[in-house]
């Protein structure tokens, strides 16, 4: 998250530590925005701030884990600046509640995932009443949210969420717990927020949910590919993304968009979970592996070129050797670009936890790190294809590991570093791949003039 340039001599300061999705790095883009309203700047030094805030994660134990440790390093920086106010949000925030600041005594205020907006009233209330302040309730709509967008100024790509919550609940997932109802918001609001952040620059947008493919199939006005259609139109966006897609709704008129929207880059977030149809019923994923397999046919149909990334998970309650190495077979056969993989563990209060048939860790590491080789050598086999083409690749910044390469990610979403002037930062700009590895490639700028692009005008040198 950028830092808002402004005089910041006399302004309250705000960190903000964010773990977890990218709904959360939304949230907390969104936060700063409400407390700058207030004059409240957002910095980087958490020495300097009067408001600490910790945007959470439940999703797995690990990243409850990390969450309360960062929280517990807190309490060195209250001893020393009294008057720091310590706020707690997020999933955790939200399945904690109350007993947060029983277990660290100097949170001082603790909100859920719908009532985060609320946080710079509470602010205020806390510093009148020294109260310790707890509030979590669930709103049935989604909010209003201001247009400020001063987190993303200067960024080439951002985000926008446009659905919160879940009804989905697989057996092994808290979400639905800790965010609640599934409700979609109107499409008028983002085009409005599109538009806001293109006016700033902004090239790229991706479209945040836990499940897109239901987009205003409840309680909205259009739905999914009506939205991205309406997106193309209304907008000066250069790409559109989104994620998460269930397999079980991805509709054949969504398909159709990866083939018909230019702008829509040529990538699917699809998580399979499992390859074992035991294992996908008692997940409660509502497809089998053949149906999954048949959609990833029909969009390959549609799309040749599109890249797929899934989410999986090792280790469910259930899950035998044979399980597993369906699981396996399947990665072999899809042959996906990229594979988040996970070990399963427990979350309090779904249906997962209490099964019978626990798989020891012992075995949930074994399998995690053999499934992890498998996919890491077929990424990398994948990223070798690309060598020798040339990409177009929308230049997001330098790179962190060395400031004199650029950086961005093709349409089918591969990281690109390559050196090239800083002028080139936010064009979409061809580049020729000279080397794959397993988690970027490496480009190289065509010769000038060697490449050139509509109306025979070479982006680099015009
Ligand atoms: N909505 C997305 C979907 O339907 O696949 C997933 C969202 S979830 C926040 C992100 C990923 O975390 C899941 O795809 C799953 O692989 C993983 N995950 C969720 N619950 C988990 C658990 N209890 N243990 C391990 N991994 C889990
Ligand atoms: Fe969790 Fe399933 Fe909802 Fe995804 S679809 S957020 S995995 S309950």
């Amino acid at each position: 998250m950028k830092n808002m340039k402004s005089d910041k001599r006399n302004k309250k300061k705000l960190f903000i530590r964010t773990f977890g999705c990218q709904m959360n790095v939304y949230d907390s883009e969104t936060l700063a925005d409400l407390f700058f309203l207030r004059n409240i700047l957002l910095t980087d030094n958490m020495g300097e701030a009067d408001i600490v805030f910790v945007n959470t994660c439940s999703v797995r134990e690990k990243a409850e884990q990390k969450a309360c440790s960062f929280i517990g390093r807190l309490q060195r920086f209250k001893l020393k600046k009294p008057n720091l106010i310590v706020a707690v949000g997020g999933c955790m925030g939200q399945r904690m509640g109350e007993t947060l600041p029983e277990r660290f005594p100097f949170v001082d205020i603790v909100v859920g995932t719908d009532t985060f907006y609320y946080l710079p009233e509470l602010v205020e209330r806390y510093r009148t009443s020294g109260k310790k302040l707890v509030q979590l309730e669930f709103s049935r709509e989604f909010p209003r949210l201001p247009l400020v967008k001063e987190c993303v100024s200067g960024q080439v790509t951002a985000m926008v969420t446009i659905m919160q919550g879940c009804d989905n609940f697989c057996t092994y997932c808290i979400v639905p717990y800790v965010r609640g109802r599934e409700k979609s918001r109107p499409s008028s609001d983002i085009v409005r927020e599109i538009q806001e952040l293109t006016s700033k620059g902004v090239k790229e947008v991706t479209l945040l949910g836990q499940n897109v493919n239901s987009y205003g199939l409840k309680d909205g006005d259009i739905t999914f590919p009506e939205l991205l259609r309406l997106i193309a139109r209304e907008t000066d966006l250069l790409r559109l993304r989104f994620t998460t897609s269930h397999p079980k709704d991805l509709s054949e008129d969504l398909m159709k968009c990866f083939h018909d929207l230019e702008i829509l880059c040529k990538h699917i977030h699809l998580p399979v979970q499992a390859g074992s149809n035991k294992i996908l019923r008692l997940m409660n994923r509502r497809y089998t592996r053949e149906e999954y397999l048949q959609k990833v046919r029909k969009l390959r149909e549609y799309c040749p070129e599109i890249a797929i990334s899934t989410d999986v998970m090792v280790g469910f309650p259930g899950e035998e050797e044979a399980d597993y190495l369906d699981t396996l077979r399947l990665l072999e056969e899809v042959r996906f670009d990229t594979v988040f993989s996970f070990k399963y563990s427990d979350r309090p209060g779904t249906a997962a936890a209490s099964f019978r048939g626990k798989v020891p860790e012992k075995v949930k590491t074994r399998r995690l790190i053999q499934l992890q080789e498998l996919q890491n050598k077929i990424t990398l086999e994948q990223n070798e294809k690309l060598v020798g083409t040339v990409q177009e690749v929308l230049v997001a910044g330098t790179s962190k590991a060395d400031e004199r390469q650029l950086t961005g990610r093709t349409g089918d979403n591969h990281i690109v570093n390559f050196y090239g002037p800083r002028n080139l930062i936010g064009e979409l700009v061809p580049v020729t791949i000279v080397e794959a590895y397993a988690h970027s490639l490496k480009g190289e700028l065509p010769l000038v003039g060697e490449f050139s692009r509509e109306k025979d005008q070479c982006v680099i040198c015009r």
